[in-house]
């Protein structure tokens, strides 16, 4: 049994202070979100996750997935616990009311993700998948397609996929080649698409296809793409299930981690052609997809998130159990944990833990004020904000888990490389998380290319003059705060000197966006990070002169400290390098590597 009490604490903490819970719930929508609401969501789901669906972890590592004839075989434990999932009404809670679901908060619903993720990642990904195309078709489908579909995939009866890579055609989706052939008001669908997750599985009674092809008269690139729903089974008027529709799974990879989680090769319309329909407008599909895709972007950050977390849950317990050599001032052999270097590792994760939970819970929450809100001017700042956030969320967040994890083993030394303690596992489950959703190097050159330079540094600009309001509370605040004040205003600059940088170069250099990209994510991500931290840090400074939780309070004013002293130097590296500009980077002819 896995216990929750630890990370629920800090994920409240982090709802109400890091993601201004208060203005989500003052929209007209969340009105009846009360703190009541939230308790119980997340008591709930901590029960669900821990009671449920982590004992179920180690059995998809070991189990895995195969073909079992024209389908894929799961372990049965996984059914069982999705069929409990459902009934629980936990793959709707943040949906569309219209469809029967319960309309929550995203910001909400992240925490719960959060928990799925941290107790059985490879699990958690076929709900999340769901909700993605979920969101893709509310918002891009016609009625009918929604009437046909939506309720019984908000309830979890049915599930959803995301059909865009081919073999030839990954980063590059300009490069895709299935096609789709009209016929009366369908489409006749064929090609292969590969790594497909959850492409296939016995859980759902029918699995929803999101597929990306290609009309016979559609221009080449990205401009001639257009997006088709194409369900396992075909649907019958009045909404049961019809035949077998013409996609089928051809095999499942053998891979580093998420076990249990099918990852597909489908092939489509073998037999002529697989049934469906169009999504939005014709050679407008990747636009509509790329609602699925920012969705499974936060998502995917989230995963990182809930990894790290039980990774160092794991670590603390282990370094108290474990004893080995002395320590100065203790009398005879000490349990790990009380060595400097094992400190550091469980801070560093620690750390990094809480700050991607606030990143990733920050996003949601633009999301909602963006989604919810009536004031224009709000709306259009939230969204921005989101859009900005939303690669640091996915790229930040998982390198940050990458580091988390592996310093899990380092933490249980041999045991750490060895099966048996589960912390390689979290490892292997987190590796995946950089590349799928589109690798952190896209994620990067998103966030130089279309969020910095596009709008000439202005959303950017408008964050860091946030990110500054903290310095003068941090100021009144004593001297316990100020290396975290100092350390966070020398990034900044740091901050504001790169941005400038790469945007008067950016032309000149036409190498340089993608040689500063990932330094420069890192960059604004370990930032942000901080200034996440020492906002709570001031929270928990107010409240522990009004007498709140003295040691969890006193842990995260220790938590900004730390952040700031071993984390934010980072920057200084990061700034280093983009100011390097592009030279070096390419200076060698391909056949020289
Ligand atoms: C387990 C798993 C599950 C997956 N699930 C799904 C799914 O459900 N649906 C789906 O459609 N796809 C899925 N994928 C596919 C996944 O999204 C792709 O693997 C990913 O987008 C990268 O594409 P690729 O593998 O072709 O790598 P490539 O595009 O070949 O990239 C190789 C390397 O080159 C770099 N690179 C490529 N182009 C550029 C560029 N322009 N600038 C800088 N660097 C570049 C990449 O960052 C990477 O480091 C899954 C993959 C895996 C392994």
């Amino acid at each position: 049994m896995t216990d929750y009490q630890a990370p629920l604490k800090q994920m409240k903490f982090t709802l109400e202070h890091l993601a201004d819970f208060a203005e989500v719930s003052a929209l007209a929508d969340f009105a009846s979100v009360d703190a009541d609401t939230i308790e119980a969501v997340l008591e709930e789901a901590a029960k669900f996750a821990s009671g449920v669906l982590a004992p179920t972890n180690v059995i998809g590592d070991r189990q895995g997935v195969r073909v079992v004839g024209d389908g894929v075989e799961v372990p049965a434990e996984f059914t069982d616990a999705y069929a409990r999932f459902c009934e629980g009404g936990w793959p709707g809670i943040a949906s569309n009311p219209e469809f029967g679901g319960q309309g929550l908060p995203k910001t909400l619903a992240v925490a719960c993700d959060e928990m799925w993720a941290a107790s059985n990642v490879a699990f958690a990904l076929c709900p999340e998948l769901s909700q993605g195309a979920i969101l893709a078709m509310d918002r891009h489908g016609a009625d009918d397609i929604k009437a046909m579909f939506l309720e019984k995939m908000v309830s979890g009866q049915w599930a959803g996929s995301m059909c865009l890579t081919e073999a030839q055609a990954g980063s590059d989706l300009s490069s895709l080649t299935s096609r789709a052939e009209p016929k009366g008001d369908r489409y006749l669908i064929t090609g292969q698409k590969i790594f497909i997750t959850w492409g296939d599985h016995p859980m759902a009674e029918n699995i929803v296809h999101l597929v990306l092809a290609r009309l016979p008269d559609a221009p080449p690139g990205t401009k001639g793409i257009s997006l088709f729903v194409v369900p396992k089974y075909k649907v019958n008027d009045d909404g049961s299930l019809g035949p077998r529709n013409d996609n089928f799974c051809v095999s499942v990879e053998h891979k580093m981690g998420i076990h249990a989680s099918p990852t597909c090769v489908l092939s489509f319309g073998d037999k002529g052609g697989a049934e469906g329909f169009l999504v939005g407008k014709p050679n407008e599909g990747l636009a509509a997809m790329f609602t699925m895709m920012n969705y499974m972007r936060l998502g995917v950050g989230v995963q990182g998130v809930g990894l790290s977390d039980r990774s160092y849950q794991a670590a603390v317990a282990y370094s108290r159990e474990r004893v080995q050599g002395r320590a100065p001032g203790e009398k005879g052999r000490v349990a790990i944990i009380r060595h400097p270097d094992v400190r550091r590792m469980l801070l560093t994760m620690r750390a990094l833990t809480q700050a991607s939970r606030a990143i990733c819970y920050y996003t949601a929450s633009c999301l909602d004020r963006a989604a919810h809100g009536t004031d224009p001017e709000s709306v259009a700042f939230h969204q921005a904000r989101a859009d900005l956030l939303t690669p640091i969320a996915k790229a930040w967040t998982t390198e940050a888990s990458l580091e988390a994890t592996s310093n899990g083993i380092q933490v249980h030394g041999g045991m750490g490389y060895v099966e048996e303690t589960g912390a390689a596992q979290y490892y292997r489950d987190a590796r995946i998380a950089p590349i799928y959703e589109g690798t952190n190097a896209i994620q990067a050159i998103d966030l130089v290319g279309r969020k910095l330079v596009r709008d000439g540094g202005a959303t950017v600009s408008a964050f860091v003059s946030d990110m500054r309001e903290v310095d003068a509370p941090l100021a009144n605040a004593g001297d316990e705060f100020a290396v975290v004040r100092s350390a966070l205003a020398r990034s900044l600059d740091e901050l504001v000197q790169c941005s400038t940088y790469i945007l008067t170069n950016e032309k000149r250099d036409p190498e340089l966006t993608g040689s500063a990209a990932f330094n420069y994510l890192m960059l604004l991500g370990t930032i942000i990070g901080g200034w996440q931290l020492a906002r709570g840090a001031l929270v928990a400074h107010q409240q522990l002169g009004a007498g709140g939780d003295k040691a969890f309070l006193e842990t995260q004013v220790v938590m900004a400290r730390f952040y700031a002293e071993q984390v934010l130097p980072r920057c200084t590296g990061y700034a280093a390098a983009i100011q390097s500009g592009s030279r070096s980077t390419m200076a060698l002819a391909a056949d020289a590597f």
